[in-house]
């Protein structure tokens, strides 16, 4: 077996022109003079665009492919991807308003997420979304609200499987969780649904998260559909939807691979064909977040001073922890590892020198890249944080130590 690289690799090359990054084709000083300020997030919406093309390539007809907006709910974010996308996934009111804002239908757009409150469900149902249902308690509320509205609810039920997506980075299913009924209430469930009136819109069945192994998505969805399958069975009512999750991952670090989606897809339509009667005219959902916009997005931040000591190089930045938790390695990491980082005007200069990369705040955690090899950097650059459209600005503690926040824009 070979070994994996010992670099940091990505689906999609960067592009650059003498030495510079270009994002979608804007050089990167252009780009930070028209933002006015660093540090700044920047998503690549040719990226975002062929992103989805690639997965449409290689996934069975029939999926609907939803976008999870919870990864990045920049708004111009979201209204690129409503024309891309069969649907929205949120897991909030606000995340709500903003998919119903971009113009998706409001029957195309689904509610995940435990502790949903009464407000938020009461909202669910007057906009017409569809809410995956959580627990039993969920359950009544939506009814009593549906009656006091007088809207028929729309009800998924999101189930918690026995199995789990092995080698996510979050795993959410195959034991006490907070995600979902368990699978074995799921048929008392639905048959609670037509007492309380209800529509059986949808089954609901997310194991985890940054999924970079073919295999285990490719047989967690296989136990899925086989899932789906039997509570159909067990409770005589079909939905009109089956949402298998998704949980796609991209590279972050060295040696990690780029998924391969085309096994994933072709084991998928395996899958459905071998329940082909079992899923006729059942809707198959796919919902992505991270794969369809992490890797489309930079952080960018400016060199604003470097110095020595004790034979070490740090460089240091005006941004870091507080826009970018998840590079700093304390976003769900157990061991940190670097982000692909680079110096976004030295693309071409050798990598001569080793640095730290670091940032404003006044703790030894807010680190944007440990002793890299980079060309000598000077003040003035900009280093970039590759792998960032996802899980980035909205996932970090923008008020710790009350910087101002990084700006971002769609390029
Ligand atoms: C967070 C979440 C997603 C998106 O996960 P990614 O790993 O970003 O693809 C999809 N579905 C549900 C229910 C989620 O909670």
């Amino acid at each position: 077996m070979s070994k994996p690289p010992a670099t940091h690799a990505r689906l999609q090359a960067l592009a650059a022109r003498d030495g510079e990054l270009l994002i979608n084709d804007v050089p990167l000083g252009r780009l930070a003079a028209r933002v006015g300020r660093t540090p700044f997030y920047a998503y690549d919406r040719a990226a975002l665009t062929a992103r989805v093309k690639q997965l449409r390539g290689v996934l069975p007809e029939r999926v609907s492919l939803h976008y999870a907006i919870k990864a990045n709910p920049m708004p111009a974010v979201v209204a690129h991807m409503r024309p891309l996308v069969e649907g929205f996934d949120v897991a909030s009111h606000r995340e709500m308003l903003v998919a119903l804002d971009s113009g998706m239908p409001a029957h195309e757009i689904s509610f995940a997420g435990p502790a949903k409150q009464e407000s938020e469900l009461r909202a669910a149902v007057a906009a017409g979304i569809c809410v995956n249902c959580e627990s039993e308690t969920e359950l009544e509320r939506l009814g009593a609200i549906s009656r006091e509205l007088a809207v028929p609810a729309r009800v998924a039920l999101r189930v918690n499987p026995s199995f789990e997506l092995k080698g996510s980075g979050m795993k959410m299913s195959g034991s006490p969780r907070q995600f979902g009924i368990d699978a074995v209430r799921v048929p008392a469930a639905i048959a609670r649904l037509g007492e309380l009136g209800l529509d059986f819109d949808g089954l609901h069945i997310f194991c985890g998260s940054q999924n970079l192994s073919a295999d285990s998505i490719v047989e967690a969805n296989r136990l899925t559909v086989e899932l789906a399958v039997e509570l159909m069975a067990q409770a005589q009512r079909r939905p009109r939807f089956l949402n298998i999750g998704g949980g796609y991952g991209i590279p972050y670090f060295p040696g990690e691979r780029p998924l391969d989606v085309a096994a994933v897809g072709a084991a998928l339509r395996t899958t459905l064909d071998a329940h082909a009667a079992a899923m006729e005219s059942i809707e198959i959902v796919l919902e992505l977040g991270r794969y369809l916009v992490g890797e489309a997005g930079y952080y960018v931040a400016r060199v604003s001073d470097i110095k020595e000591s004790q034979g070490h190089t740090f460089v240091m930045v005006d941004g870091g922890l507080h826009h970018h938790l998840a590079n700093s390695g304390n976003f769900g990491q157990v061991l940190r590892k670097n982000y692909p980082v680079v110096i976004g005007n030295r693309l071409d200069a050798a990598k001569t020198t080793q640095v730290s990369i670091v940032g404003p705040l006044c703790t030894p955690l807010d680190l944007v890249a440990d002793r890299i090899d980079a060309p000598p950097p000077g003040i003035g650059d900009l280093v970039v944080v590759l792998q960032s459209g996802a899980y980035g600005y909205t996932a970090s503690p923008h008020l710790f130590l009350s910087h101002p926040p990084p700006l971002e824009v769609l390029v």
